[in-house]
């Protein structure tokens, strides 16, 4: 008998997010802690057919999407396979990479059949990327971006903007959206453990608007259910920009969202304190569902009961919290 995941303030939980994996081959300042950081040992991760059975679990209880991340999904030896496996299931797939290792696995990932496919590029400038990812890749990653528009797979970029570090970009961004048919969202800068986050660096929704409005005609589109982007087209552009607004504009009264770290621990909420630990559960040969049922029944509110509503108001040294990088972006 299966039952459709829903907390306690009736939203019905039907996308999952799984990381692959917490390594990753490049070093993003705002996503991994500065000091040293211990990757996660193999045999601690879920091994490809734990994360298949697990995935197969959330969909036969209503989960119609799913999202591969990590850290770097495709960094893992194994990734084909699991792509393979997750693909065979009756379900959305889709995405979020560096896109370094796209050329590597791209047949496996045309294959698949994923929906949209997400990569990270927060810099069109080949230095600056060097600097913010601290590898130099930038060549491979655009050169990786074409061969995905070449196979026809809908892709969007995600840029995380800072204040002083990529924001006289925004318009260069935009100017892509002219050329390809790629969506670019622009991420407001979140706080996780390690990455130093303060309010001043936070370019907000209204900011990226105004900034895009001055040069650009921009219009409204509507926005799907559950989406954390708001979209907007440009006159006479092909493809179409969006901002999440996690900190001046939070998407929480609708979310459907669930992540499963590459440890095996079930998030309620991307800000949220608590885990539930499925892989030990699934090791041990306990009934996993009612875990999830009761991590999903307490979920908070809003952003893991631990964001204030006004961001300039946030303690980024009081959260409790992984880096995003282990808990899956
Ligand atoms: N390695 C993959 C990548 O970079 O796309 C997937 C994992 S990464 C953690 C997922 C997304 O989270 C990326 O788009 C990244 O830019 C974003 N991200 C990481 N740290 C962030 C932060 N502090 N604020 C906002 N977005 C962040
Ligand atoms: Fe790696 Fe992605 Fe984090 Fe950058 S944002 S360090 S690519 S996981």
């Amino acid at each position: 008998m299966t039952e459709r995941i829903i907390d306690n303030f009736g939203r019905v939980h039907n996308y999952l997010r799984i990381s692959l994996t917490d390594n990753c081959n490049l070093r993003c300042f705002y996503c991994m802690p500065e000091e040293e950081y211990a990757f996660t040992p193999h045999t601690k991760l879920m091994q490809a057919d734990e994360i298949r059975q697990l995935a197969k679990l959330f969909v036969n209880n209503g989960v119609t999407k799913i999202r591969l991340t990590g850290g770097e999904p495709l960094v893992r030896k194994d990734a084909p396979e699991i792509i393979h496996a997750l693909s065979e299931l009756p379900v959305e797939l889709t995405m979020t990479t560096n896109g370094i290792r796209i050329d590597d696995m791209l047949p496996q990932i045309v294959d698949a059949g994923f929906s949209s496919i997400n990569i990270s590029l927060d810099t069109l400038q080949k230095d600056r990327f060097a600097q913010i990812t601290r590898r130099d890749y930038f060549d491979r990653v655009w050169r990786n971006i074409d061969l995905l528009l070449d196979r026809q797979i809908q892709t969007k970029l995600n840029v995380v903007l800072m204040k002083g570090l990529n924001d006289d970009e925004i318009l260069d961004f935009v100017k892509l959206t002219n050329l390809y048919p790629l969506e670019v969202r622009f991420i407001e800068f979140m706080p996780f453990e390690g990455n130093h986050w303060s309010s001043n660096q936070v370019l907000t929704l209204n900011e990226i608007l105004d900034r895009i409005s001055e040069v650009y005609t921009i219009e409204p589109l509507e926005q799907r259910p559950h989406d954390t982007t708001k979209p907007f087209a440009i006159h006479g552009h092909i493809g179409k920009i969006a901002v999440i607004s996690t900190m001046t504009m939070p998407f929480c009264e609708d979310c459907n969202r669930m992540r499963l770290t590459a440890d095996g621990k079930l998030k309620n909420c991307l800000f949220s304190k608590e885990e539930t630990d499925l892989l030990s559960a699934l090791r041990n040969g306990e009934d996993v569902l009612p875990l999830i049922h009761q991590s999903i029944r307490s979920k908070p509110k809003s952003l893991g009961g631990q964001l204030t509503e006004n961001f300039k108001d946030i303690e980024a040294d009081s959260l409790t919290n992984r880096s995003m990088i282990s808990i899956g972006g």
